[in-house]
């Protein structure tokens, strides 16, 4: 497995790779998840496929008052998991390789982008979508792979590459959870054991909501079992179209597959989880 950490590398890298690429963008403290992602890669690229996993914790995506400093860096044994799980290279680049002094462009998706957790988090988006892109023009994949846990993130990247013409498939990969259903992420390691046992009642309070009749009764039911079960009130809580990301009104029928989504902060850390809702047709 190589390690590539300039654009020339990455270049020569890449004018050589053999299609399929595939490329799994991460922030590293990689864990199952991810590891899920990098062989869901493997398996598309076959065995003579190119498999990419970047590994850039993008200062772009952090708020001023978020953990940018504090998040996890495991760099040394996400090399291992990546080289384990059939990875070619691992692209590494440090903030200056990927912000040149002096830049000033950035990527801004401007509808999607504005509701859930870019409500909570101006500028989130925006960074993802530039680091992206930028990943996407150094790369230059067949395909990338990202995570249905970060729904929304998903649903911007689509529509970034279709609307900025990138020419390649973005793959959706369902979300790979823990034993007790709480969704594996980088930052469950901050949650300390108290934490860790209330945030089970997370992904249990969305899936018990999803079950009620309309969009008003789903959305008030997992507000109050994700505040009863965890401890603290969620940051959001929302039904969505799966695609647009468009609100559904309390009483609209569920005729489109749609999605609940919820932030809950517990503790000091901030978790993110959605279900899938099939569409629902009118008994006759
Ligand atoms: P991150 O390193 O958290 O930025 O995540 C890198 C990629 O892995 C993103 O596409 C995430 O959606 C995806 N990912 C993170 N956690 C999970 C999970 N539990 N299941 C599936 N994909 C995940």
């Amino acid at each position: 497995m190589r390690t590539l950490g300039t654009m020339a590398e990455t270049a020569a890298f890449q004018a050589t790779a053999p299609s399929p690429v595939i490329l799994v963008p991460t922030m590293g403290a990689l864990h199952a998840g991810h590891a899920a992602l990098i062989d869901a890669a493997r398996a598309r690229a076959g065995r003579n496929g190119t498999v990419i996993v970047s590994i850039f914790v993008n200062p772009t995506q952090f708020g001023p008052n978020e953990d940018l400093a504090k998040y996890p860096r495991t760099m040394e044994a996400d090399l291992e998991m990546c080289s384990t799980h059939g990875a070619d290279a691992v692209f590494a680049p440090t903030a200056d390789e990927m912000y040149p002094p002096g830049d000033s462009t950035f990527v801004d998706e401007t509808k999607l982008s504005r509701g859930l957790c870019g409500a909570q988090r101006p500028g989130h988006f925006r960074g993802v979508c530039t680091v992206v892109a930028k990943l996407f023009n150094i790369i230059r994949p067949d395909a990338a792979i990202f995570g249905e846990k970060d729904y929304q993130q998903l649903a911007i990247v689509r529509r970034m590459a279709r609307d900025l013409f990138f020419n390649l498939e973005i793959i959706g990969h369902p979300t790979v959870r823990e034993a007790d259903g709480l969704a594996m992420s980088s930052r469950n390691r901050y949650l300390d054991a108290d934490e860790r046992k209330r945030a089970a009642a997370f992904p249990a309070a969305l899936s018990t909501a999803a079950q009620e009749n309309d969009p008003g009764q789903i959305m008030a039911k997992a507000t109050a079992l994700i505040t009863n079960g965890t401890g603290s009130a969620p940051q959001y809580v929302e039904l969505v179209d799966a695609e647009t990301l468009a609100p559904l009104a309390p009483l609209a029928a569920l005729e489109r597959p749609a999605v609940l989504a919820a932030a809950v902060k517990i503790g000091e850390t901030r978790l993110i989880d959605n279900v899938r809702l099939a569409p629902r047709h009118a008994k006759v």
